[in-house]
């Protein structure tokens, strides 16, 4: 009983903290829902008016049906040259609690840099480029009707006489392309385009990782299902030079999401934890040297797949939220913190001693 009214106590609390930050009204917006192309990019506009301080956009590319993709740019003001944080979200039209999730990690963010050091600290180093939809042709077609719901690919028309449209983006980029997990059928779903780079889109996220490739120190993007954390790389005969770090910053990660909601994430390569792929976008970003490259596929392992019920959308996007932020603090400290690096072996050697005490005593 007493419990319960300290949860309910607790969460009129952080209802209350999410509304007001330090007197500044924040406009009301529901992250609980999923939201329209045209709502998304209302809340981006209006995530510039509010926070101009540290809230810019910025457009790096356009769609096949000629939609302007747009970036948020979230960080703090600094006179030395900033690292960078990759994030997007929405590259398959249909995983729609991936939007969701880049607009909550926006909102918490914004909600907690005045409060919380850490955060505050990160975002005077780091800037954030966070891009909520990638695919916005797909993502506004699967909210046409029933019917197109499950809409995966660009929008983009197939190539000879194949009248199917659309390419799987995260099969069109320049890293292995067409070797493995493709389809050369332009009606399937993981049909990875008439070359590599067809798709405007995949040639926007390329053209900004390369020319700040030096910069970014990490690149997420987002999708579901499947509860994941994929690293590089998709092929099965080709290994990450950083492969075991890799590992061990996405193992944390996968506690940290544990330990919000008790939800279980498997981390692994595509071949070892889902299926081999090619063309994806995290292999790029890691071929071409951005060294922490990780895709997250959310919630859930299935029971409702990509059409998540709207009631899991906010604990879905708490734990991915605590995951993010646990690689993020992880490369920031190694990039700013002297020492850092050995930070994370001595935390996992405490642990597989924990571990090792525990079984002795069974
Ligand atoms: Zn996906």
């Amino acid at each position: 009983m007493l419990g319960s009214v300290l949860s309910v106590l607790l969460i009129l609390t952080l209802q209350g903290h999410d509304r007001v930050v330090e007197g500044q009204m924040q406009r009301a917006y529901d992250y609980t829902k999923y939201h329209t192309m045209d709502e998304i990019l209302a809340w981006m506009k209006m995530m510039v008016t509010d926070h101009p301080d540290v809230v810019s956009s910025l457009v790096y590319g356009s769609t096949y049906e000629n939609r302007s993709i747009t970036l948020l740019k979230v960080g703090l003001k600094s006179a030395e040259p900033k690292k960078m944080i990759w994030m997007d979200c929405g590259i398959h039209a249909r995983e729609w609690i991936a939007p969701a999730f880049c607009q909550h990690f926006v909102k918490e963010i914004l909600g907690s840099y005045k409060t919380d050091p850490k955060i505050s600290e990160m975002l005077k180093n780091v800037d954030f480029y966070i891009t909520p939809v990638l695919n916005m042709d797909g993502y506004v077609y699967s909210w046409k009707d029933n019917t197109t719901r499950l809409w995966r690919k660009t929008r983009s028309p197939g190539s000879g006489n194949c009248t199917c449209l659309g390419t799987d983006l995260n099969r069109n980029f320049y890293a292995n392309w067409g070797m493995v997990g493709i389809s050369r059928d332009c009606c399937s779903d993981i049909y990875n385009g008439p070359s590599a780079l067809s798709e405007p889109e995949a040639q926007a996220v390329t053209d900004f990782l390369s020319t700040n490739r030096d910069m970014i120190l990490c690149f997420f993007t987002i999708h579901s299902y499947g509860q994941l954390i994929l690293l590089p790389y998709g092929h099965p005969n080709i290994t990450a030079p950083n492969q075991e770090e890799l590992m061990q910053v996405g193992l944390a990660a996968a506690e940290a999401i544990k330990a919000v909601h008790g939800t279980d994430y498997t981390v692994g390569t595509p071949p070892k934890v889902l299926y081999p792929n090619s063309g994806s976008s995290r292999d790029f970003a890691r071929l071409i040297g951005i060294p922490f490259s990780f895709t997250f596929e959310l919630r859930d392992k299935g029971e409702h797949g990509f059409e998540l019920p709207q009631d899991q959308i906010q604990p879905t996007c708490e734990e991915a939220y605590q995951g993010a932020m646990s690689i993020i603090t992880y490369v920031h400290d190694k990039s700013y913190l002297r020492g850092a690096a050995t930070s994370l072996a001595a935390t996992l050697w405490s642990v597989l001693l924990a571990m090792w005490l525990s079984s002795a005593t069974v």
